[in-house]
């Protein structure tokens, strides 16, 4: 039976979802995509095919029975450029691709074409989504098609849903593109804002009743004076389509200015409960919540891959709707659900207890539906649901894959003395430089050679059962014999054994250390059409077996010269996961970084004496916040310090970054206090200069000398002056040689001409020196 006071709240609490993956369950968007790039597709039919994906997707959510379902957040690359392209932000070197809003355009400006560079790509936000940076400044904008009517149309006619458009809203998309300076900001908010005006209008005229504007940057560090700015944008759209409302939408932290943000002219905003819940809930209950409006409680994890605690959850809910009446209380994922898999139809592999646990978008949207059914209800009619979900909690937090008592004592007994090195670098370097004495300006590599198919199909014939375990070492060797002649021919002076047996540098180090699982069908967009599958770290983080001393000893064994023993670090490993969420990230960055740990002592026994431990995801790993960057740098650069101290003075630890921005960054990667890095700086070296004239950089250092992203054999000549231009601020005696990265995309032939080229820049120089 229904009681009264629950017949009351029928269809109070609303749901609603901010956006969901594109790639399908079986990546057909994916598919769709590339079968059209590489001709096999007409454009009518890839058409047709991505409008079945796109009404298959919003069908689902309308099933389960969704109030508020996204429409527009489709797209057929990425959502910044469509929003680009919506808004003629077309630079002019695609102009002869075809018209603005053509396929040929819009993947031109994506991918590149043959006569204009693609558009570059950065992140979004701190997740492992690429979008493609909007050029403005240059062209003039306009509006070329009003895209979130045509899905809304869409949704309507083909399904009778009531869709909400999404929209990157104005400040955010200004922030996140390039091509002007701050003091051009204002009048390119003046050029925009009539076209979203203008969108919005068409929207509200057509009787939409709800918009979704994502403005995630409210949750970084912006400054009161851009909080003005952005008040004066939503006045203007707010006055331009008055009937229409509007959701400013929030994710990934909690907001910067909660009073400013909740009072602007809008009907709701949309706040992280996940990422953000402690400080946007604190926001709540001191200052309250605006009468007029809705509140989007962001309650689902959107980022991650496990069930709810159901009753948390609930208990959440109750305390909100005890400041915001239901009526204005919509539930919500906590982000777009682009950054979860699909569903978890596929997992049947895994451990029950383990498979259960997993909650990817369609499940998440269960959740939600779940929740909301409590309170139109009432609380007993989820009981079992709620008790579900935290008994298959609890189990987890009794599995022994989450006991490792060995595990945690060693975390537990962690302390600052094991951060450090028995010698300051100064000691650790005269020693090194007995035992190695290397050339000055020693050439390397960063440590992976071409993964030519043959190399893959090798791979794949073992997986499958084809070839022996035996058959594949048998192949490996080969190429790593292979790749040490060449490399001696070359004439490098540090040598790598080139990574044959990896496929991907988490995913290897994943299968072979305790507490990681692996999905069958676990895909999630990293950029375009391709997508990764992260591990999931499940369990207490445990050191097996040695994993990489057989291939580098066997490596050296081929040479006098040295061969880098090659990790990834635990802050890559870490960051290019999914977490398990029931204890910190720093606890499981320690766990990895202590079972690495063993592994570099294990190749240390060995005989393996330069040791690379790559951390090209550290920086990633950034809060968007300003001020928490200090607190995660600290335990960041710790755990790559307790991977790495154990070892002796003579040996030598290498680490590979590969990002160009780090002027912001250069004391925390000497704090790392790698005997050597390298970094990649090939495209951006008037910036470098600068950053080592502002910043004294004592220990070793290469810095990438070529693109490799590129095919491109660069000459003798470009490199001797890149190579002359890092020498202006840093000393001989530190300088290494190397690519900007490895070279496991490249093509045989280019790669070793390139190094060639590279081998003879450095000895041009050093007799100049
Ligand atoms: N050692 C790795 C390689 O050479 C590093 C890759 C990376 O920096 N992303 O492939
Ligand atoms: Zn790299």
């Amino acid at each position: 039976m229904i009681s009264s006071r629950e017949v009351r709240r029928l269809g109070r609490v609303k749901s609603s979802n901010l956006g969901y993956p594109r790639i399908g369950e079986n990546r057909e968007w994916k598919k769709t995509l590339e079968a059209f790039w590489a001709g096999k597709r007409e454009e009518t039919d890839f058409f047709q095919q991505m409008e079945q994906i796109r009404l298959y997707h919003l069908k689902k959510q309308q099933e389960k029975g969704i109030d508020y379902i996204p429409v527009s957040d489709f797209t057929f690359y990425d959502h910044m450029l469509d929003m680009a392209v919506m808004l003629g932000i077309i630079p002019e070197r695609f102009r002869n691709e075809g018209e603005a809003d053509s396929l040929q355009t819009y993947f031109a400006m994506a991918r590149g074409s043959k006569s204009a560079v693609a558009c570059e790509m950065t992140k979004w936000f701190n997740t492992n989504y690429h979008y493609i940076v909007p050029e403005l400044g240059e062209v003039t904008p306009r509006l070329t098609v009003n895209k979130p009517l045509i899905a809304y149309r869409e949704a309507k006619e083909k399904l009778g849903i009531e869709g909400k458009p999404v929209l990157v809203g104005p400040y955010t998309f200004v922030k996140l593109s390039k091509g002007y300076t701050a003091s051009e900001l204002p009048d390119l908010i003046l050029q925009l804002v009539p076209l979203y005006e203008q969108i919005l209008q068409e929207l509200e005229q057509e009787g939409v009743e709800w918009v979704q504007l994502d403005e995630p940057i409210l949750v970084t560090s912006i400054t009161k004076k851009e909080m003005e700015t952005i008040v004066h944008i939503y006045q203007q759209l707010h006055e331009a389509a008055p009937k229409l409302k509007m959701m400013l939408q929030t994710y990934f932290d909690s907001v910067e200015h909660y009073s400013e943000v909740v009072t602007l002219p809008v009907q709701g905003i949309g706040l992280d409960f996940v990422h953000g819940l402690e400080q946007n809930l604190r926001f709540l209950t001191e200052h309250g919540f605006p009468q007029d409006k809705v509140l989007g409680v962001g309650a689902i994890d959107g980022r991650n891959v496990w069930r709810s605690h159901l009753p948390n959850k609930w208990h959440l809910l109750q305390r909100i709707t005890r400041i915001v009446p239901e009526d204005r209380v919509w539930i919500q994922p906590s982000s777009s659900l682009l950054h979860v898999p699909v569903n978890v139809h596929e997992e049947t592999h895994l451990d029950s207890l383990f498979e259960e646990a997993l909650a990817f978008a369609d499940e998440k949207l269960d959740e939600l539906s779940c929740l909301i059914k409590g309170f139109r209800y009432g609380e007993s009619m989820i009981a079992d649901e709620m008790i579900k979900s935290q008994k298959i909690l609890e189990q987890m937090a009794l599995s022994s894959a989450r006991n490792r008592s060995v595990v945690h004592e060693a975390v537990a007994k962690v302390e600052n003395a094991d951060f450090n090195r028995s010698a300051p670098f100064e000691q650790r370097r005269e020693k090194q430089q007995q035992v190695w004495n290397l050339p000055l300006l020693p050439t390397t590599t960063i440590g992976s050679f071409p993964q030519t198919s043959e190399i893959r199909q090798a791979r794949q014939k073992w997986r499958k059962g084809e070839w022996t375990a035996e058959q594949y070492d048998q192949f490996i060797q080969k190429e790593i014999k292979k790749w040490i002649s060449i490399q001696e021919e070359i004439g490098l002076d540090v040598l790598v054994h080139g990574e044959f047996e990896r496929t991907d540098m988490v995913e290897f180090f994943g299968e072979k250390l305790g507490g990681f699982a692996f999905t069958k069908n676990g895909w999630v967009q990293s950029y375009g059409s391709r997508c990764v599958k992260p591990p999931i770290i499940y369990g207490d983080v445990e050191f097996l077996q040695p994993m990489t001393v057989k291939e580098s000893l066997y490596a050296q064994s081929l040479t006098t010269k040295p061969v880098k023993g090659m990790l990834t670090g635990p802050m890559t490993i870490l960051n290019w996961s999914f977490v398990r969420d029931d204890l910190s990230r720093q606890e499981v960055a320690f766990q990895i970084a202590l079972a690495l740990r063993q592994e570099v002592e294990a190749l240390e026994n060995a005989g393996i004496k330069m040791i690379q431990v790559d951390e090209p995801a550290l920086r990633e790993g950034l809060p968007l916040k300003k001020s928490a960057w200090n607190n995660y740098l600290e335990w960041a650069v710790n755990a790559f310090r307790l991977t790495t101290s154990t070892v002796q003075d003579t040996t030598q630890i290498h680490t590979h970054m590969c990002y160009c921005e780090f002027h912001d960054f250069i004391d925390s990667i000497s704090q790392l206090d790698a005997d050597v890095i390298s970094l990649e700086t090939s495209r951006s070296h008037g910036e470098l200069i600068s950053t080592f004239y502002d910043h004294a950089y004592n220990k070793e250092i290469g810095l990438g000398v070529y693109d490799i992203h590129s095919p491109r054999v660069p000459s003798v000549q470009e490199m001797v002056s890149t190579i002359e231009r890092g020498l202006e601020v840093l000393a001989p005696a530190q300088f290494w040689i190397n690519p900007d990265c490895g070279l496991k995309t490249r093509g045989m032939e280019e790669t070793i001409s390139s190094l060639q080229n590279m081998v003879e820049a450095t000895h041009f120089t050093r007799q100049r020196i």
